[in-house]
């Protein structure tokens, strides 16, 4: 699979890893990711007003 990027089409990239995105799945590359970008919007809407929000840096295969 190639890694090309196409002039003059701008394709969604996936916010999570920076993959193109799935059609089906946009703008996620792929239903784990989706999962990931649920898991983060939950917990930064959980995170309490005020509190310091430590950015995670885990890579977690
Ligand atoms: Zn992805």
């Amino acid at each position: 699979m190639r890694d090309k990027p196409t002039p003059g089409t701008k394709a969604a990239r996936c916010p999570i890893c920076g993959k193109p995105s799935a059609p089906s799945l946009r703008p996620f590359c792929s239903e784990r990711c989706k999962q990931v970008d649920l898991g983060r919007w939950l917990s930064g809407s959980y995170a309490v007003p005020g509190t310091p929000v430590e950015p995670e840096d885990k890579t977690e295969g």
